[in-house]
């Protein structure tokens, strides 16, 4: 097997993508044996608002390093564990580390919101708000320091399943965003009908808005639906200065990608979060989403 270090830091051990295979059903145990020993660690990554230059929020992304085949990105250990019974138990531990990292960075000042990626099975029953409204309560955490990122797959499937999750969060304060949004085929009448606060337009088409004019104009008119909907626009993989500069003109509201900053450890992003602090005039970080 070979891991080689990608530009993420994360690449490339890739198990056959065979369901059963005895690679994939090892790799299984010790990504269950990597959460209970707590060795999953999450990077973040801030999103900037476009054309002012705050932090609006960070986004939890996920990292494993494997103690024989070194670093595994999450698109090849998330869709696995999604797979399987494990899905509920790395959700619960993402959302304990976050919560416990929001709590440091509300404590000292910071009153950053958290991004937390979750599985479209996460929204089936009513376990997730529970832990959420416990978790929050227990860090003394109002619910807008978080945020949760569900793919628009929640938008294609059969809705009367995650329908009462989504309300249940709703009720609570925590504001819902639609990841990788584009990439799915599902129908904006829907979007519509979902009380989602942010639509995240996915990399593949953010990149190439400075080459292709019909990539461009397909992101424009997103970012026009998502704002004429009341919603925030958020470019994913935001790489260059000529994308950054297009977004701004289309009115996107913000930009996330290592044009601004690659995802980091806690420790690196909390001195990160604080030069800025330093530095940029205005409200800076403390920003408070609408909701
Ligand atoms: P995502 O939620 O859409 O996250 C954005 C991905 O884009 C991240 O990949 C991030 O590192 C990468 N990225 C950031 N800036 C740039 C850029 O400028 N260019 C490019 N090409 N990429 C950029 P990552 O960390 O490998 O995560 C991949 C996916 O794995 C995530 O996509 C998300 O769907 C999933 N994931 C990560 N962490 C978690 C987690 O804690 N829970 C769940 N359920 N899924 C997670
Ligand atoms: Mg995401
Ligand atoms: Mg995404
Ligand atoms: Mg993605």
């Amino acid at each position: 097997y070979l891991a080689k270090e990608g530009r993420t830091g994360v690449e490339l051990y890739q198990p056959h993508k065979d369901r059963n295979s005895p690679e994939r059903l090892s790799l299984l145990g010790d990504l269950r044996r990597a959460i209970d020993n707590r060795e999953l660690r999450l990077h973040y990554q801030p999103k900037i608002v476009l054309g002012g230059g705050e932090v609006q929020g960070v986004e939890a992304l996920l990292r494993w390093r494997h103690p024989v085949h070194g670093p595994i990105a999450p698109s090849e250990f998330v869709p696995l564990a999604e797979q399987s019974y494990l899905m509920r138990q790395l959700t619960a531990y993402v959302i304990e580390e976050a919560l416990e990292q929001a709590a440091r960075w509300w404590r000292a000042g910071t009153q950053v919101q958290i991004s937390i990626n979750i599985s479209a099975r996460d929204l089936l029953g009513p376990a997730l708000p529970q832990r959420l409204e416990a978790g929050l309560a227990r860090h003394g955490l109002p619910p807008a320091a978080v945020q949760l990122e569900v793919t628009e797959r929640i938008l294609t499937g059969d809705q009367a399943y995650t329908q009462d999750t989504i309300k249940a969060l709703a009720a609570l304060g925590v504001p819902l965003a639609l990841d990788d949004f584009g990439t799915g085929y599902s129908s904006l009448i829907r979007l519509q009908r979902l009380a989602v606060s942010e639509v995240k337009i996915d990399a593949s088409f953010v990149r190439r808005i400075a080459e292709s004019d019909d990539d461009a104009r397909i992101v424009r008119s997103i970012i026009d639906l998502v704002r004429s909907l009341g919603m925030r626009s958020v470019a994913e993989g935001v790489e260059s200065d000529e994308v950054a500069a297009r977004l701004v003109e289309m009115g996107c509201d913000v930009g996330q990608g290592w044009l601004f900053c690659e995802p980091m450890a806690a420790e690196e992003i909390t001195a990160w979060l604080c030069e800025r602090r330093a530095t940029t005039p205005g409200p800076g970080y403390d920003y408070q989403p609408e909701i």
